[in-house]
């Protein structure tokens, strides 16, 4: 199959829903892509942050192969090593007690949001439901998250929306503004992603830790995006120092295979028991296999290089001074660059999509999130494409 028969294939029967760049990708290793012609891509995009270690790992191979070759699933109804193992490894590297698995970001936070309820039910009864989240945010695509997402654009089409949402400017003051005896949590990203690369104030969020704590408000921290290693230490919160109550990661956890979940303080240890929360593959056997070694490569080591490489990207891409591009934000590998002048971010990506190398786009700028394990060479041959496309 060429290109062309590839996407005439996809546009008949693949629902419209992405607006896709007019290239496919058909394999590569690390941080370098292939098309079905063969032409090569290098990789700022990671799949939207979900080739943490890029693409086809050793180590990820073999334990994905390893353990399809062992077991590919069996339910939550028996115990499986694959799942426990990732288990303890993500609440001692987080701090948190215990965890949740699911399949998608979406899902992550709606048992957020089913924690929070539940803590509050079981504490105060009913009448205390609402999370309250922030303007700007991104928090997935079911009822729910989009409800809980605090943009407009998002509520539209699929009425009737739940209630039990209100949404904050990210100050103090906004969230104090919104707050009411029927609140049960704050949901908020440390760095937004979807909304432009936009990290929270630490006076704000040290704050709003305390605020909660106050009134016995769940922190809920979505860290779909930041977590994993993505801003150079495995979640974003350990950078701010605050410990939430829970925090729900997928997009790099397991590596490319769909995987997502939440982990939970002691606090909320006993709220969600047997019955009232569960998934089909959550804590699939191949998934957390694949988790394991991601969580393998992505030590104290590789994380540290995670702020140099970012650092490095972001001093780089501000040195070519292009005319196009503005000063850079973000933290670690998760990284924004301010669009200007005529065109848009929509346009410029397209234009690097073109020459060879993948980049995303957030709010009205352009978004980067390599593989964590990217190499210095790969970094370089992206800036070299960057300032050549861009010239
Ligand atoms: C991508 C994303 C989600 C949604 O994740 P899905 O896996 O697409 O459901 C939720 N929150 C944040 C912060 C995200 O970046």
């Amino acid at each position: 199959m060429d290109h062309q028969e590839l996407k005439a294939l996809d546009s008949t029967y693949v629902m419209p829903t992405y607006a896709r760049f007019d290239v496919d990708i058909d394999h590569g290793r690390g941080a370098t892509l292939y098309d079905l012609a063969g032409k090569e891509y290098i990789d700022f995009s990671s799949g939207i942050g979900v080739n943490s270690i890029g693409a086809a790992h050793p180590k990820w191979v073999d334990a994905v192969a390893t353990q399809a070759a062992r077991l590919g699933h069996i339910s939550n109804l028996f115990y499986t090593q694959p799942g426990a193992r990732l288990a303890r490894v993500l609440c001692e590297r987080a701090g948190m007690a215990d965890v949740f698995f699911c399949n998608s970001g979406a899902e992550a936070n709606e048992g957020l949001i089913k924690l929070a309820r539940k803590y509050s039910f079981d504490k105060y009864g009913k009448g205390r439901g609402t999370v309250i989240t922030l303007r700007n945010s991104f928090h997935g695509r079911t009822m729910n998250t989009l409800t809980a997402t605090g943009q407009d654009v998002f509520h539209n089409y699929f009425f009737p929306f739940p209630d039990g949402f209100r949404y904050a400017q990210p100050t103090l003051a906004g969230v104090e503004e919104v707050a009411g005896h029927d609140v049960c949590a704050v949901l908020l990203e440390l760095v937004q992603g979807e909304g432009g690369v936009l990290p929270m104030e630490r006076g704000f969020v040290h704050d709003l830790a305390v605020l909660c704590a106050e009134r016995d408000w769940l922190l809920l921290v979505d860290e779909v995006q930041s977590g994993i290693g993505r801003t150079g230490t495995l979640f974003a919160f350990q950078q701010y120092g605050i410990l939430p109550d829970a925090v729900s990661f997928a997009k790099g956890i397991a590596g490319g295979l769909p995987m997502g979940g939440f982990l939970a303080s002691e606090k909320c240890r006993d709220v969600l028991t047997a019955g009232t929360h569960g998934s089909t593959f959550g804590g699939n056997p191949v998934c957390a296999a694949a988790a394991l070694a991601v969580l393998d490569v992505l030590n104290e080591d590789a994380l540290a290089a995670v702020k140099e490489k970012g650092a490095y990207l972001r001093e780089r891409i501000e040195a070519m001074d292009l005319p196009c591009l503005g000063a850079t934000r973000g933290l670690g590998l998760m990284i924004g660059v301010d669009v200007k002048g005529e065109r848009s971010n929509k346009e410029l990506a397209a234009a690097l999509i073109e020459h060879g190398l993948l980049v995303l786009t957030a709010g009205p700028d352009l978004r980067l999130l390599p593989p964590l394990t990217i190499t210095r060479e790969e970094l370089d041959k992206g800036l070299a494409i960057m300032a050549q496309a861009l010239k």
